[in-house]
């Protein structure tokens, strides 16, 4: 499994692209601020850096100056808020690989990140298969495909990234404006209802009384909370 820093200030973006890359194997690190990334790369081996510009304090092209002195061979992608040459050219110049415009599209970011670790890391195939394993029901978070009370389904990408989510936080409250922030992202917001209504689906998937569910449990007027099963 390939291990990423992740260096974001904003949350918003940060907790979008971590549930996204988990949801394509990867392990996540994140760091808020280019100090705190530096600490952490100093300390820790990772296979790829994922690095917001803007950042308080030192910016991210001072961080990626930093990183290569220690070293050189790390893939380090910029997230770009400003399209201007001037900024491609001197993160480029200051030893990035690759970088990216926001808002970009996670697909692209995931091709993106797909190709440079099969350059830095030739002999290694993906791997990265995530599942979830509770009561008869299994879930793959890499194909998407879901073992339920109605036999082998497809989730969506959306349905899958929410189904994450909250597996990767059960037995803790999920608020919808989280769920909206962390799945929907730089999308436009659904309504809230649309939220209900894939909790609904899990329930018909993954519980084996959906009237009575033990798993996906409504937290009235906050959000839901995945419980696991003892
Ligand atoms: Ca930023």
């Amino acid at each position: 499994m390939h291990r990423l820093l992740l260096v974001e200030d904003e949350e918003q973006i940060r907790n979008l692209l971590e549930l996204n890359l988990e949801m394509e194997g990867f392990e996540v690190i994140t760091a808020k601020t280019g100090k705190a990334a530096l600490d952490l790369f100093r300390g820790q081996h990772f296979d790829l850096i994922i690095l917001d510009i803007m950042l308080p304090g030192m910016d991210g092209i001072a961080v990626c100056e930093q990183m290569r002195l220690r070293n050189a061979e790390v893939p380090i992608i910029f997230l770009t808020a400003k399209d201007t040459a001037e900024e491609r050219v001197e993160g480029l110049k200051k030893g990035a690989d690759d970088y990216l415009t926001k808002p970009f599209d996670l697909e692209e970011l995931n091709i993106r990140i797909r190709n440079l670790l099969r350059r830095a890391y030739p002999d290694q195939t993906d791997q990265g298969v995530s599942t979830y394993t509770f009561d008869k029901y299994k879930v793959n978070f890499k194909t998407y495909e879901a073992l339920t009370n109605q036999g082998t389904v497809h989730l969506t990408k959306k349905e899958a990234m929410l189904l994450k989510l909250l597996i990767d936080r059960k037995n803790e409250v999920v608020s919808r404006n989280q769920i909206l922030q962390a799945v929907w992202g730089y999308d436009v917001y659904p309504s809230t209802r649309t939220v209900d209504n894939f909790i609904l689906s899990f329930r018909k998937y993954f519980e084996p009384d959906p009237k009575n569910p033990r798993h996906f449990i409504s937290i009235r007027g906050i959000g839901y909370k995945f419980a696991e099963p003892n």
